[in-house]
């Protein structure tokens, strides 16, 4: 069945105001994960922006990935971003999960997530802000229309 205008936007709108995320560390050193996880301390609060924490992939909008792409976790990390429904979307937090960081170069190192599967919001940083990945959520948002 073929969605109208209306409808379209109707669910744009329910989808930015209650983005659920995954978040996935495919080998960094925590110092992000950390960042990540203050975002939803009573200090910051992005609950307030509707914005939850899921664990399962299949509940997911948003997947958010720490740390460099290592050639164990490739695969987990390709599986997982399949086991979320579409649309989805991807945030790279962190220098290692935009480029590989301070690891590049390292024997089992593949490079930033991107390697692996699509990005749209990249947040550098090490460790990136959470000012930052507030941000970066946010300017996901804006482009979901
Ligand atoms: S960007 Fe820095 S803090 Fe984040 S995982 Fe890499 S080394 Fe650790």
């Amino acid at each position: 069945m073929k969605m109208t205008d209306c409808q379209k936007r109707i669910i744009n709108w329910a989808r930015r105001k209650s983005p659920w995320f995954l978040h996935f560390n495919t080998g960094g050193c925590n110092g992000c994960d950390i960042e990540l996880l203050s975002v939803l301390t009573p200090h910051l609060d992005v609950e307030r922006f509707g914005i939850l924490k899921e664990s399962s992939p299949r509940h997911a909008d948003i997947l958010i990935c720490t740390g460099p792409v290592t050639a164990q976790t490739q695969a987990r990390l390709k599986r997982i971003y399949e086991q979320m429904p579409a649309p989805k979307w991807v945030i790279s937090a962190g220098s290692c999960s935009c480029t590989g960081g301070v690891f590049t170069g390292g024997y089992n190192i593949l490079g930033g997530i991107d390697k692996v599967i699509p990005v749209d919001i990249y947040i550098p940083g090490c460790p990136c802000k959470p000012e930052a990945i507030i941000d970066g959520i946010h300017t996901l948002l804006e482009k979901i229309g």
